[in-house]
């Protein structure tokens, strides 16, 4: 198809212009003022056009656990989370559905999905996200989450100490069922990409991380991880480690400009100089964060420093929605109390950067996609500037960044096809997925408590958390 955007606002170095945009194929072929008209005009004035953003990091299936969790540090709420999480692959395509649903509604083109696969079903949970990402037309990384220790090594002292199985599936095992899905799956000429996704040295061995590096060499897959989320895992590097964990990361040759780190809250100034050293991203989830504790990631020390910084939502279990705008909001403001100097602070304008450049960075598309320029491939999204939450009119990206834009994208283009339209998708009935939703979630899902008590006594004590009583609590 072919589009000509009309009278559109975009940024430019001093301020806004007013441009025409045309659209043709896959491609941004045109910018610029009073251009003719080819294919279908759209109407974009009082419309504020950016390129797309990336959620660089979410667990797609945790849509079913929005607003189930308590708030627990992440080393007991993930117990939780594994004990509900759901077991169908109905429900691996339909939340898949609804994290691009909420991706696409807040200015997202483009997901990281750090996938939980059903045990036994992996390749088929792998489709079934690539299914749903494909029908409603988003861009997506699939990285299917896999780990080679059990759930216990992710605790400090836990294999020492906690009782457990090893873990049910060998090296070779996980490795082999990584290579059919790429085999089978990995189609960037269809706009999916499979990624390897150990979850984080806390749960792999290096001879997984090996594994995952060799095959996203022969393939030229995006690598993505959970990186030093916590305190705990920080004493966990050191316990294993003898230092710093993304040292270790380095030697083993697993960061490079295709590796992407969700949270890195935990890293000190040589950590930092191996990010920049290596070309990583990092992907920075404020609002996850904080809603399990977690820490602030450094991220004006990572500007500085000069490492890429994306933006995530992570999975809604620890989030709640997939708000990519909230995600954006929280992830740049949160750092105005972490440094006084308010010329480091990250400015509207900064923060949409990020998330757009940013994160096509991150995912290594930076040269295919992520600015407004002719020849890239046409992610766009049409902000509409009469939307009341957009109003009145000020400075436009810093009401969208600071504000609580709702309902404003009206259009939303993904690879040069229309996916949203007048504010609406066009390729889901979201009115009946709700009613899918809704069908699925009749009865109240309830947290299980189950793992948690296995492990929350050790916690405590490993954390130095002292003795108060009863367990969790909701
Ligand atoms: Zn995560």
């Amino acid at each position: 198809m072919t589009y000509t955007l009309r009278s559109a606002l975009i940024p430019v170095e001093d301020g806004y212009a007013t441009v025409d945009v045309q659209i043709e194929g896959d491609r941004i072929a045109a910018i610029g003022a009073g251009l003719p008209t080819v294919g279908t005009a759209i109407d974009a004035e009082n419309k504020l056009l950016l390129p797309g953003f990336v959620n660089g990091h979410a667990h797609s299936v945790q849509f079913w656990q929005r607003g189930l969790i308590p708030q627990l540090p992440l080393e007991l709420w993930l117990a939780d989370v594994m004990d509900t999480s759901p077991t169908a692959l109905e429900q691996t395509y339909l939340g898949a559905l609804g994290t691009a649903i909420g991706t696409l509604l807040s200015g997202g083109t483009c997901v990281m999905d750090h996938l939980y696969v059903i045990a036994g079903h992996e390749v088929e949970s792998v489709a079934a996200a690539a299914r749903a990402y494909k029908e409603i037309g988003i861009r997506a990384f699939i990285a299917p989450l896999i780990q080679d220790m059990p759930f216990v090594a992710g605790y400090p002292e836990g294999l020492k100490t906690l009782p457990h199985q090893p873990y049910q599936q060998s090296t070779a095992d996980i490795l082999a069922l990584m290579e059919t899905i790429v085999t089978e799956l990995h189609e960037p000429e269809a706009g999916i990409q499979i990624a390897v996704g150990p979850t984080g040295f806390h749960r792999c061995t290096d001879a997984l991380f090996e594994g995952c590096r060799d095959l996203s060499d022969r393939h030229n897959l995006c690598r993505h991880i959970h990186l030093l989320e916590t305190r705990s895992q920080k004493m966990l590097a050191q316990e294993r480690y003898g230092g710093s964990a993304v040292k270790h990361l380095q030697e083993i040759g697993f960061l490079d400009h295709r590796t992407s780190l969700a949270h890195s809250i935990w890293l000190d100034d040589a950590d930092i100089a191996i990010l920049a050293e290596t070309k990583s991203t990092v992907v920075h989830n404020a609002l996850s964060n904080l809603r399990l504790g977690s820490g602030i990631a450094p991220v004006l020390k990572y500007l500085a420093a000069g490492v890429n910084v994306a933006f995530g939502c992570d999975g809604a279990a620890s989030n709640d929605g997939q708000d990519l705008l909230e995600a954006i909001k929280i992830g740049s403001l949160l750092h105005n109390v972490t440094d006084p100097d308010y010329k480091h602070w990250i400015t509207p304008r900064k923060a949409v950067e990020m998330a757009a450049i940013g994160g096509f960075t991150g995912v290594n598309l930076a040269d295919q996609v992520g600015s407004l320029t002719v020849g890239k491939q046409a992610d766009l999204v049409l902000y509409d500037l009469k939307n009341l939450s957009l109003l009145p009119r000020t400075d436009p990206i810093k009401l969208l960044v600071l504000g609580r834009p709702n309902a404003a994208v009206d259009s939303v283009w993904v690879r040069g096809k229309r996916v949203i339209a007048d504010g609406t998708i066009q390729t889901v009935e979201v009115d009946r997925f709700s009613q899918t939703v809704f069908n699925y979630s009749k009865g109240y899902s309830k947290p299980q408590y189950k793992t948690i008590h296995q492990v929350e006594a050790h916690y405590r004590r490993v954390m130095g958390l002292t003795e108060c009583g009863d367990s969790v609590v909701d």
